[in-house]
């Protein structure tokens, strides 16, 4: 497969276009291709283009791009809202979920997060998750790269009234339905799914979500990790629903 970039989506377009930083590191440095490779590039908004390699330079790499085109977007999109976990937990739930597919990361602080963060730092953490995503969408090379969201309180996230077709809340109450019991048979295009932190949701929160139309699931008679619980998630609707199965 040829090796593909993700460009901003102005400089998508016809024509010559010139790369530096990152993008020409990867391809000059790491993936060390010569002049006359062919490359996809795309702009993380649903556009591709195949370009050809023309010139590498010390500091950057020049390219011809054709005509760029639209993708079909995918038919299933996923979105999950994991409460703040610690530092290496959080990066690798990230970092699998963008490897699964998951189209949006919305990063949640919640009561019994044990990382509280000011809005400064909940900034850097954004950054931080928002390059880890990149470099992982560019590893696997996902033509739909993940949306990392700013990091919310829990209630302003629910205020926004974030939407899809199904929504569930993992949590360890009595009230919790199993998994299997509540995914639909058919086909869905989208579903949302929130994560709680090491110390679960508190009560109060989980009422909120199911009141916003959250249903509550169980993943079974063992308790998670709160990044297993994100990656599981991850990996059994992206079979169920998403494009890994050729129904
Ligand atoms: N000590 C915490 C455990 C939190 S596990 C508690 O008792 O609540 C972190 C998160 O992973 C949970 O908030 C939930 O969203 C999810 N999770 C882990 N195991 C689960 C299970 N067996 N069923 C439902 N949700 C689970």
């Amino acid at each position: 497969m040829s090796v593909r970039l993700l460009v901003d989506p102005v400089a998508l377009r016809a024509g010559a276009l010139t790369l530096s930083g990152d993008e020409h590191h990867y391809l000059s440095k790491v993936r060390r291709l010569a002049v006359g490779a062919h490359v996809v590039l795309l702009d993380g908004a649903g556009r591709m283009a195949s370009a050809e390699l023309r010139d590498i330079g010390s500091s950057s790499s020049q390219l011809w791009v054709e005509e760029p085109e639209t993708l079909a977007p995918p038919r299933f999109q996923l979105h999950v809202a994991p409460a703040l976990i610690k530092g290496e937990r959080m990066d690798l739930a990230i970092t699998k979920m963008v490897e699964l597919g998951v189209h949006q990361i919305s990063p949640l602080s919640s009561e019994r997060s044990v990382v509280k963060l000011s809005k400064e730092r909940a900034l850097g953490r954004h950054k931080r998750f928002e390059s880890l995503a990149l470099a992982a969408s560019r590893q696997c090379q996902n033509p739909h790269p993940t949306v990392i969201s700013e990091v919310k309180s829990l209630p302003e996230w629910l205020d926004s009234e974030p939407a899809a077709e199904l929504k569930l809340i993992p949590y360890l109450g009595a009230a919790a339905e199993p998994l299997a019991s509540v995914l639909p048979d058919g086909d869905i295009a989208s579903a949302l799914v929130m994560i709680g932190p090491e110390g679960g949701f508190s009560e109060s929160e989980a009422q909120a979500a199911c009141t916003r139309g959250f249903r509550s699931v169980s993943l079974g008679p063992r308790t998670l990790r709160a990044e297993t619980a994100s990656i599981y998630m991850a990996s059994v609707l992206g079979f169920r629903y998403g494009d890994v199965g050729s129904r």
